[in-house]
């Protein structure tokens, strides 16, 4: 499967990918998720790309293209990815389209996960993230005396551009960057759109994702 999760900040484009990862053998690239981790780990890129990212814009993509081009260069990506943050606008979505010819690949499906922007913000607000194990959680479903992970009881943590004031503007940068994808993708005849209704589960949306793709 070589597939394109689109979707604004929140969406659940993560934990979907990770659904679709265990159940059909493929990757999964986050551009996000590389970046994270090169901030932690203090490297050159993580450096230059750390006050971009705190302040929620985008990081450029002389940065972000060579990142993913190593990643996809990986002999792991034989197995089929999902690609979750990249491409971002129309330009990585260009530069994508060289990289797949360059591979020689081509992508399966453009996969839009459409949720209501309110109940979005309310999720990133309450959203955090297992030290220990990585996994997701939202902190209105964490018993109130643990606060602790429901999987491994490993330490939750809030990501620094989940706070209120940068959640508003990632939606800014998605709205004005990342929709136009929408239609880039719906002209080659690639899109496929899972509507999220507020009281779903991430498996509920995941009965969409297989419904939309067919599987
Ligand atoms: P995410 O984990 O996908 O929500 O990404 C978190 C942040 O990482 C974004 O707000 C951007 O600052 C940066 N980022 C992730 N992917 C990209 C990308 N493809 N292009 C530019 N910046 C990105």
């Amino acid at each position: 499967m070589r597939l394109v999760l689109l979707g604004a900040p929140g969406s659940g484009k993560g934990t979907q990918a990770g659904f679709l990862k265990a159940k059909y053998d493929c990757v999964h690239v986050s551009t996000g998720d590389i970046l994270r981790r090169h901030i932690r780990e203090k490297t050159e890129l993580g450096l230059r790309a750390e006050t971009f990212m705190h302040e929620g814009e985008l990081v450029p993509d002389v940065i972000i293209i060579d990142m993913v081009k190593e990643r996809l260069h990986k002999d792991d990506v034989v197995k089929g990815f999902i690609m979750d943050g990249f491409p971002r606008d129309i330009r990585q979505a260009e530069a994508f389209d060289k990289i797949l010819i360059e591979m020689n690949r081509q992508l399966d499906a453009v996969l839009l996960i459409k949720v209501d922007e309110n109940v979005l913000i309310g999720r990133l607000t309450n959203r955090r993230t297992c030290r220990a194990c990585g996994k997701i959680l939202n902190l209105l479903d964490v018993t109130a005396e643990t606060k602790n992970c429901l999987d491994c009881g490993g330490e939750l943590y809030q990501r620094d551009d989940d706070s209120e004031i940068v959640i508003r503007h990632r939606f800014e940068v998605y709205r004005e960057q990342t929709e136009p994808l929408v239609g880039w993708y719906e002209g080659k005849g690639l899109l496929r759109t899972v509507e999220v209704q507020e009281h779903y589960m991430p498996e509920d949306t995941f009965k969409g994702v297989k419904a939309a793709l067919g599987l």
